[in-house]
């Protein structure tokens, strides 16, 4: 789909077009050790039930409390429950067994009270009279957070800490998810030099691809490979061709716009890659191209400008990247603005912002306006930016609109 200039797209509709038409990434097995950030491609149900038996959670002792019921605060001690050995029995309903956090409650046994309200004097313990002795005190009794065989993470969960923890606590030491993409990023553009070489008063330093790695590293995108191409179609499409064989994503960035020499949209066109939009109606990242090559690429041409790159990543390649792992959308971070805003252009706005404190307003988004889209400078300092709605609109503070982090 190619827009007039009357018919961009807006973020949200850009977006859309993006999730729609990347393709799953393939699935493998890989060691729990190694999952961390990655998205799940098979659902996990629970192993057992969970807890696996009525587990006592306080050092103490286990009794009946049928005993204390009738009267009972001394119990003679017959002996020791410790964590990770099969239950013991009580034999006689007047005695109590020693129970460690992490052990099963004793056969014959019904709650557990702590060391600190009892005393322990010639193989006996005495309980003080006002613990609020019941049954099930200071037990987590079994099956009580889930039931064997139930559904616990769902295909196209992320993997974090808590699931991590259920993944093994399920018997799994691997799991199917899905590989994660082969990215390259790669820059385009004569005037550009490497941060160790020597460079001319006219020459510019390669800061992009820094950027974008450093972003996509800080979401857990390792697989990511680099390559500058100059502004010259032939060589373009030479270098293209073999990336786009070895690579599921390829981010480029410069020679999207109008210059006799963007030859970016034309060389991705010649090599089969097919245009879904050129342009979305927002400032900065105006010009940005995005496509789907032969067997199944992710393609973006990004603007060159460092800002309008920075969140053109992470407004449309990090939500591709999520889509291609399978994982849903998940509504985006809002945050009031801390402070007015006017938006002149009749174009969704990418606006910096800092995050702080307000005493009336809580966390909020402090403007800070770049020079341009030239100018990552100005990024210093900010957390990320606001997409604000097009103008010409002035936007009050407390405006609520969504946070995209750097
Ligand atoms: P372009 O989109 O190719 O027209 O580039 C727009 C502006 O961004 C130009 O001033 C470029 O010099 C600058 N630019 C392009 N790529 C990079 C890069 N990798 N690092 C820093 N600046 C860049
Ligand atoms: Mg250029």
């Amino acid at each position: 789909m190619t827009s007039g200039a009357s018919a961009l797209p807006t973020p949200a509709e850009a977006e859309a077009l993006v999730r729609e038409s990347v393709l799953p990434l393939p699935v493998e097995s890989r060691p729990l050790e190694s999952l961390a950030g990655a998205v799940l491609a098979q659902s996990v149900r629970s192993e057992r039930d969970q807890p696996p038996f009525d587990r006592v959670t306080m050092d103490g002792i286990a009794f009946a409390s049928q005993a204390w019921r009738q009267g009972q605060r001394r119990f003679r001690i017959a002996g020791i429950q410790a964590a990770g050995y099969p239950p013991l029995n009580l034999v006689d309903a007047a005695d109590c067994l020693e129970a460690m956090t992490g052990a099963v409650l004793p056969q014959g046994c019904d709650c557990v009270v702590p060391v600190e309200r009892l005393r322990v004097e010639d193989g006996f313990a005495v309980v003080d009279d006002d613990t609020p002795v019941e049954p099930f005190l200071n037990v987590h009794t079994r099956g009580l957070d889930a039931r064997e065989g139930d559904l616990l993470l769902a295909r196209g969960t992320r993997l974090g800490a808590p699931e991590l923890a259920v993944l093994a606590s399920a018997g799994l030491p691997r799991a199917d998810v899905r590989i994660e993409p082969r990215i390259l990023i790669a820059t385009t553009g004569d005037e550009l030099v490497a941060p160790d070489q020597p460079i001319a008063a006219w020459q510019v330093r390669r800061s992009n691809s820094y950027a974008l790695r450093g972003a996509l590293n800080l979401r857990g995108h390792q697989r990511v490979a680099e390559d500058h191409l100059p502004d010259d179609h032939a060589v373009l499409a030479e270098r293209l061709s073999a990336h786009l064989a070895t690579h599921d994503v390829i981010v480029l960035t410069g020679g999207v716009s109008m210059g006799r020499y963007d030859h970016v949209p034309s060389v991705l066109r010649q090599l089969g890659v097919k245009e879904v939009f050129h342009k979305v109606a927002q400032r900065p990242g105006k010009p940005i191209w995005f496509g789907i090559g032969s067997t199944g690429q992710t393609v973006f041409g990004l603007p060159g400008n460092p800002v309008s790159a920075l969140v053109c990543l992470l407004r449309y390649v990090v939500p591709a990247l999520a889509a291609m792992a399978g994982a849903p959308a998940r509504g985006t971070e809002h945050i009031p603005l801390g402070s007015a805003f006017r938006v002149k252009p009749a174009l969704a706005c990418f606006l910096p912002v800092g995050v702080e404190y307000s005493s009336t307003l809580g966390m909020v988004a402090m403007p800070r306006p770049t020079r341009g889209s030239g100018d990552f400078i100005s990024l210093l300092g900010t957390d990320g930016f606001v997409e604000l709605p097009p103008g010409p609109r002035e936007f009050a503070a407390g405006f609520l609109a969504p946070l995209y982090r750097w």
